[in-house]
């Protein structure tokens, strides 16, 4: 790191000049103190882009204008809302975040970074985000962004993955604030350079504030800064997901508190395959998959779904009488069953594929016109305290994207609307 010193007091004076200059002021959550919109806004803006956020953003602030009326909401409407934006961990956070400040800090954010860091789902750059742009505390961010600007901007030559190199990265940006500047313009600045200036790929240096400090820039060098990290390959995993319907309606099942999707509402899925389907499922080189299942084998599958990944068995008193008619029609032998499309999905640890198996049932077995008419509409179970006992819901499609759905899943349902 060359020339530390020098470059330390030039750079947020150029940051700060720039953002007032050329950043960006418009965005939906700017142009406010209110630490609650601040909050949301950084937490949707994790691992998801501007354009994408921004309608999310609208939608939940006119849903949940503060703190208060987020603590009081089902933790269903908030994934519901969320719903498509991915990264489902971070709507059970908010909503976990919400009622903490609700209930043991009466309704008001702290001011100090080192206690907002302390709620659930706050981490130490997000923190100190809100505490710059909300309170003007000196308070130092760290996202991908602002590490590809230092990165390049001081060359370093830091592995990316070890906790050594992130100190480095925390202490260069401690050591950058400065003593007495708008802290939400140079918070903001930073975010701002990365987002417009300093791009992952082809950096427009020509616009840039710091490019006559710009170690990279001046190398030539800069999309070598910060250096790749290694790749690795994820492992695969496979399940069987079923879409059971009767052409009117859709079984969705809630997905267990913990793990991918958690809480949030999916088709039923067999997440632990025999071997010998993984093998037809691997070994497929097509989209489409031969059956991995014979008609006579389903009703086993199907007992396996409902009792060991849904710990539902269908005489229990939990399980509603729709859902326990579907059941019983899916496992009837002559149901027709059809092999879509494989779902595939990268998560953090491992790949997903998973092919779709589709079951269609009679519908008027199951339920005929006056029975239907007699079933509780979306709103009334939304708003049903059972709703939290009860794992399955037999839908209209409707009805059922307005559940809080992950993205892959929407997207088959709504191709097939
Ligand atoms: S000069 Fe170029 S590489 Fe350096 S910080 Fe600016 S945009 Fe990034």
């Amino acid at each position: 790191m060359k020339h530390l010193d020098s470059l330390q007091s030039d750079f947020a004076f150029k940051v700060v000049h720039w953002q007032r200059l050329a950043g960006r002021h418009k965005l939906a959550w700017q142009n406010t103190r209110d630490p609650y919109r601040i909050w949301v806004s950084e937490i949707m803006l994790q691992q998801t882009q501007v354009a994408t956020v921004t309608p999310y953003y609208e939608r939940f602030i006119k849903r949940f204008p503060d703190v208060h009326s987020l603590a009081q909401a089902s933790l269903d409407e908030v994934l519901a809302l969320w719903s498509g934006l991915g990264y489902y961990r971070r709507a059970k956070f908010l909503h976990a975040c919400a009622k903490t400040i609700v209930e043991t800090h009466e309704g008001r954010f702290p001011q100090d970074e080192k206690v907002l860091a302390e709620l659930p789902g706050i981490g130490r750059s997000t923190a100190a985000a809100i505490a710059a742009f909300a309170f003007q505390r000196r308070a130092a961010i760290l996202d991908g962004n602002v590490k590809r600007v230092l990165a390049r901007v001081f060359a370093l030559e830091l592995d990316p993955q070890s906790s050594k190199s992130l100190r480095v990265f925390w202490d260069l940006a401690e050591s950058l604030l400065p003593q007495d500047v708008d802290m939400p313009a140079y918070t903001q600045g930073l975010m701002d350079l990365g987002a417009t200036c300093c791009l992952q790929r082809k950096p427009i240096c020509t616009q840039c504030p710091l490019q006559g400090i710009c170690q990279a820039k001046q190398a030539g060098k800069q999309e070598a800064y910060p250096l790749a990290k290694a790749k690795k390959t994820l492992p695969l995993r496979h399940w069987l997901m079923v879409w059971i319907s009767d052409g009117e309606r859709v079984l969705m099942v809630r997905r267990p508190g913990q793990g991918i999707w958690a809480s949030m509402w999916s088709l039923p899925s067999i997440e632990a395959l025999p071997d010998t389907v993984v093998k037809s499922i691997t070994e497929s080189n097509s989209k489409s998959l031969s059956a991995p299942f014979h008609n006579k084998e389903l009703p086993v599958a199907m007992h396996q779904i409902w009792r060991d990944r849904y710990h539902v068995s269908i005489n229990q008193e939990t399980f509603s009488a729709q859902s326990a008619a579907v059941l019983h029609a899916s496992l009837k032998p002559k149901v027709k069953l059809e092999y879509a499309l494989n779902l595939e999905q990268s998560f953090t640890h491992f790949r997903l594929v998973a092919p779709l198996l589709r079951v269609f049932i009679e519908r008027e077995p199951l339920s005929n016109k006056a029975d239907r008419a007699k079933e509780p509409s979306l709103a009334y179970a939304l708003n049903s305290a059972a709703i939290g006992q009860q794992q399955s819901l037999w839908l209209r499609m409707d009805e059922a994207l307005e559940l809080g759905i992950p993205r892959a899943i929407r997207k088959l349902l709504e191709d097939a609307t």
